[in-house]
């Protein structure tokens, strides 16, 4: 199962849009790993609504796909009630089947979490990696070391921090996100993982394997594209990841359940960054290509491609600004000298190579921004870093704009993202824009919109239904091409694996 999180029909649209259209696209044949799905696949859609919600988080709906059952927002692996559900990890096991969790956010996060922990909140991360040893899937591949440290880890001068710089191999930052002495390192190999902290490390492993490649959150799409070609890059990519995950799983005789997640299709979307979208879908497609070609010729293997929800309310949309200029067209109906002239801007193809042409992700040019020393926080700077980072310049008087602050409309003491006494100001729907210490991105996309063509409605999730692509043994893909709600969705999955 391949969940693109925040993967709705336009984030698809836009890999597609990028295959088809783009000048210079980077896919091979223009042929995308879902068009392969569809050779010989189906198509279904599912609805991602909870028990009691319009709307869901990626915990609710990673709980449906993973336990069949409605759930309710930010719990995991609990039914609305918050009476515990088996998850479909928990069946393959009983099953004597093999599993295996890969992520490129952290081990610890919502859709992993989901299929794998029973919390009755998503932010408890503390609590998850004690749950994922319970479960006990075979392949746990992903982020967040952090929370598998105890506190004491932080102490540079700790014998303890040596010790993990050393087995890690520098590759990961040692900082802990704990507040007590656990060291669930040391359990998960009592319970005979073999540890792995960067792709080289990650290679050499063939049994049980819990492989943390960050501190927090992988490396996003835009930094593994840049590394794709270089042989000492340090975390290993989505695409390693789960080809690895398959090499250890089929060993298994009665077969494996694998849930892999492209995770930071959703952080992208969340912060309205297109340039890095687009650079998350390719990383899907890459991985989605991998499985592909291990499924190949395959009679006993049923592979899901699906979202969790979609985000950002995403779409490229025609706009008053930049009209083209009447032209000819050589068609006989325009031989008597008429011009073509549509009334707007219906979007140049050419937009495509440039939202591919980004170097860095929003969220790392604010990070370049705010380590500037004070005097240099300037407009002009924030737009002199914009300009040199992506195809989409920005004026300063666009920059005034995004760094503009206010005080907080919706501010609630504590919260954990709505805590803030001053925020950036958001000039409609702010009620949307709820994490407010990233909404200077948010603000930097509506600044780009017309010339990127893209409009963004949201900084959270919609309803809208997504795609369900299934391929595999004829015979079992039919239920599947329905209009179908996560819960069956995830009961099928569940059913297929007998
Ligand atoms: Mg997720
Ligand atoms: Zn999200």
């Amino acid at each position: 199962m391949i969940i693109g999180d925040g993967m709705g029909p336009q984030q698809v649209g836009l890999l597609l849009s990028y295959a088809r259209q783009a000048p210079h696209s980077v896919i091979d044949n223009r042929l995308t790993a879902l068009d392969r799905m569809m050779e010989q696949g189906r198509l279904g859609i599912s609805m991602t609504y909870t028990a009691n919600t319009l709307v869901t988080d990626s915990a609710a709906s990673g709980t449906q796909l993973a336990t069949g059952k409605f759930a309710g927002v930010e719990m995991l692996g609990l039914d609305k009630d918050g009476n515990i559900q088996e998850n479909i990890i928990e069946k393959a096991k009983r099953l004597g089947k093999a599993t295996g969790l890969v992520s490129d956010t952290r081990i610890t996060h919502a859709t992993p979490a989901a299929f794998s922990a029973h919390q009755t909140h998503r932010g408890r991360e503390s609590s998850i990696p004690e749950d994922l040893l319970a479960t006990g899937a075979d392949v746990m591949l992903s982020g967040g070391l952090s929370y598998w440290i105890p506190e004491q880890a932080s102490d540079k001068k700790s014998l303890l921090h040596r010790q993990l710089t050393r087995i890690t191999c520098n590759s990961v930052e040692i900082k802990s996100s704990r507040k007590d002495a656990k060291n669930l390192l040391e359990s998960a190999q009592q319970k005979g993982y073999t540890l792995a902290f960067n792709k080289e490390q990650l290679q050499q492993t063939s049994g049980k394997t819990l492989g943390l490649f960050a501190n927090s959150g992988m490396q996003n799409g835009i930094v593994e594209t840049q590394f794709k070609n270089e042989a000492q890059h340090v975390q290993p990519t989505l695409k390693e990841m789960t080809a690895h995950a398959l090499k250890i799983l089929e060993h298994n005789e009665r077969g494996f359940f694998l849930m892999v997640e492209a995770g930071q299709i959703d952080w992208a979307s969340h912060r309205n960054d297109t340039g890095l979208l687009l650079h998350e879908m390719l990383r899907f497609n890459d991985t989605l290509n991998t499985v592909l070609d291990w499924a190949a010729n395959r009679q006993d293997t049923l592979v899901i491609v699906t979202a969790d929800h979609e985000t950002g309310g995403f779409g490229f949309s025609y706009s008053a600004e930049h009209i083209p200029k009447p032209d000819k067209l050589p068609g006989r109906a325009f031989s008597d000298g008429t011009l073509f002239q549509p009334n707007f801007n219906f979007g140049n193809p050419d937009v495509l190579d440039k939202l591919y042409a980004q170097q860095l992700s929003y969220r790392d040019i604010f990070a370049q921004f705010d380590v500037l020393p004070k005097n240099q926080k300037t407009p002009f700077k924030l737009a002199e870093l914009v300009n040199r980072y992506t195809a989409f310049k920005i004026t300063e008087a666009q920059a005034v704009k995004i760094l503009a602050t206010e005080n907080n409309p919706f501010y609630k003491a504590g919260h954990s993202s709505l805590g803030e006494k001053t925020v950036p100001k958001m000039q409609v729907n702010g009620a949307f824009f709820v994490y407010q210490q990233e909404n200077r991105e948010n603000l930097l996309a509506q600044a780009v919109a017309a010339s990127q063509q893209v409009v963004w409605a949201t900084g959270t999730h919609t309803s809208t239904p997504v795609y369900v692509f299934v391929n595999g043994p004829e015979q079992v893909l039919k239920p599947f091409a329905k209009i179908l709600h996560h819960t069956q969705l995830g009961q099928l999955a569940i059913d297929a694996i007998d």
